[in-house]
């Protein structure tokens, strides 16, 4: 009266796995072009770009690089060549590689040793100007005080 049949009638149903969505698949893979943004105009790129958006180097703004490295702002914000230099502590606001679109020769150099001679010039001029300020200070309590001898 008791275990009589374990095994269901049906008990190797394993016919189920069939032809599973490939059909559904294929069809999901087809982007309708009207659904991309309007304002990616090289159609050849816009696949690229819709599935990442512009990544663009926090220091020097560049947005084309071999490898986006770890910066202040956190990791893939940094161009390669200035992740290298931040991984290094030698990425100062001076530095910026040549491609750059706001590489300026006047104040940016991609030479760590030229930017560390930039770097003194800039610390030179201000404390230079630190001291012109001190001596006029200075000239001008001396000249406070003399005028206030010359009253008594
Ligand atoms: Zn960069």
């Amino acid at each position: 009266m008791a275990a009589e049949v374990e095994a269901a009638p049906g008990a190797p149903a394993r016919a189920a796995v069939g032809p599973r969505t490939k059909g559904l698949r294929r069809r999901r893979r087809v982007t309708a072009p009207w659904s991309l943004p309007p304002l990616l105009s090289r159609p050849r790129q816009a696949a690229v770009d819709a599935a990442a958006p512009r990544r663009r180097c926090t220091h020097c703004a560049v947005e084309e690089t071999p490898q986006w490295r770890l910066g202040p702002d956190g990791p893939r914000t940094l161009c390669n060549a200035c992740g290298v230099r931040f991984k290094s502590g030698r990425l100062f606001p001076e530095y910026r590689p040549a491609n750059s679109p706001t590489f300026s020769p006047l104040l940016h150099s991609n030479s760590h040793r030229r930017v560390m001679e930039m770097r003194r010039q800039s610390e030179e001029d201000a404390s230079a100007a630190s001291r012109v300020n001190a001596k006029a200070l200075r000239a001008e309590r001396a000249a406070a005080r003399s005028a206030g001898k010359d009253k008594k």
